[in-house]
């Protein structure tokens, strides 16, 4: 979720053979009675899906908000929703919206993710609960299931920040968390403004705010997405039940040091902020190693940014996350007082700011249970933490909001390498239709 290249999204880019997608093993090979495919809904919507925004350079998707690839996905969600004969809409804050049913009736089951990527991001994070929602639907109204309130699929916008550095937009500002003076001024590495790439894009950046209510109409939110780790995996689980968000956050690191030349300053008359950065970048590791936390320096700049020369500056970006916020205060501090302590020694100065910071989502207790107790005949389905920010995490202040995973069996996310396995992900669509069935249809 850093600044990312907004303009260099590549809508035209052919799918190589080898794409980590569901897709990718043809449909053909597979008994078409197996009670575990998918459906050749879900395969269509994802080899459609597939090629938008996708980079023939690297294979990964760079589709950031208000881009032409983020136009295509959206494009792709209302066409989805008018195959459906589901009603269409987009909401003040950019947000998509497929409606079974009037949402005015209030108490609508709401299921869906996001479209847009992280820079080289993967097929899965955000699409695969989009798609898994339209083809839920498909799967309930072949069941012949028939809901007694609204159902909703949802395409929140601007979840990764990738464009803009800071995520779940659409989402926070719909819950109310988020100032829109503050959002439309939100600027990105090429210099553009988000107002002025709503404006672009043909969405009215001064429509944007809390929109209390829309929210008031859904009885549930939940969030189907692919697991970022492997957790079910190991517990030998296609699918899960999310029981919290772990506190996160995003602290600037500044080590001021002094230019000079590499090549005559002798080492004692150095005031390196490398040396600074590189230490802390190991205390950092080490601290939240300890506590059983995260901590990840992922994001650098150096000035002059010289061979030859000695760093004046060095700007290092901390993300962390932790079981509690407790915790999290402690590693960070913890890091905090190893980058003072060397830069003394360094004659380096460090000042650290907090960019952002997200508190600890208990996802609905009840919901949760009665979630992981209908997906799982005999044995529920695992419930499990996670370290990563959602739209679900934003809308839970609000809306009871639960979450599923789908099981990821590289563990890896943010990266092309992110998958799930056909069957896994027909497991996923089957559990998003019993919950709907299970929350909407008795
Ligand atoms: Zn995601």
């Amino acid at each position: 979720m850093t600044s990312g290249e907004p303009q260099t999204a590549d809508a035209n880019a052919p799918a190589p053979p080898a794409a980590p997608t569901p897709a990718a093993s043809a449909a053909g090979t597979r008994d078409p009675a197996a009670p575990a495919a998918p459906g050749d809904g879900f395969l269509t919507m994802w080899r459609d899906l597939a090629v938008l925004g996708r980079s023939a350079a690297s294979g990964g998707y760079r589709r950031y908000a208000w881009t032409p690839a983020d136009a295509d996905c959206r494009a792709w969600f209302r066409a989805q929703a008018d195959a459906r004969g589901l009603a269409y809409e987009t909401d003040r804050n950019g947000n998509q919206w497929a409606w079974l049913g009037d949402p005015a009736a209030g108490g609508a089951v709401v299921t869906g993710s996001h479209l847009d990527s992280v820079p080289d991001g993967g097929a899965f994070d955000g699409p695969l609960g989009v798609v898994s929602a339209f083809a839920a639907l498909d799967l309930l109204r072949a069941r012949g299931a028939r809901p007694r309130r609204p159902l909703g699929v949802v395409n929140f916008a601007d979840e990764e920040g990738a464009r803009f550095g800071l995520a779940c937009v659409g989402s926070r500002l719909t819950a109310g968390q988020l100032d829109p003076d503050a959002a439309r001024a939100l600027t990105g590495a090429d210099g553009v403004s988000l107002a002025a790439a709503m404006e672009r894009a043909g969405h009215d950046p001064y429509a944007i705010g809390p929109d209390p209510e829309r929210l008031a109409r859904i009885g549930a939110f939940v969030e189907l997405h692919i697991e970022q780790g492997r957790a079910l995996d190991l517990a030998g689980r296609p699918v899960g039940v999310a029981s919290a968000i772990w506190p996160h956050g995003r602290w600037r690191f500044d080590f001021h040091g002094e230019a000079n030349h590499a090549g005559t300053t002798r080492l004692e008359d150095r005031r390196d902020p490398m040396l600074t950065y590189a230490t802390t970048v190991l205390a950092a590791r080490k601290k939240a190693r300890l506590a059983g936390a995260l901590a990840t320096f992922g994001k650098v700049a150096v000035e002059p940014n010289g061979v030859n020369a000695i760093a004046s500056l060095v700007r290092g970006w901390l993300d962390s996350r932790a079981p509690d916020e407790e915790t999290l205060a402690a590693v960070v501090a913890a890091i905090e007082q190893a980058a003072a302590e060397r830069g003394a020694r360094d004659g380096v100065r460090v000042s650290v700011t907090r960019e952002s910071f997200t508190p600890v989502v208990e996802f609905a207790h009840d919901l949760r249970d009665r979630l992981a107790a209908l997906l799982g005949p005999g044995e529920p389905a695992p419930v499990l933490p996670t370290g990563a920010g959602h739209d679900a995490g934003i809308l839970s202040a609000a809306v009871p909001t639960a979450m599923l995973f789908v099981r990821n069996p590289t563990g890896v996310s943010h990266s092309p390498a992110e998958h799930a396995a056909e069957d896994d992900c027909a497991a996923g669509v089957s559990a998003l239709a019993d919950v709907w069935e299970g929350l909407a249809c008795r």
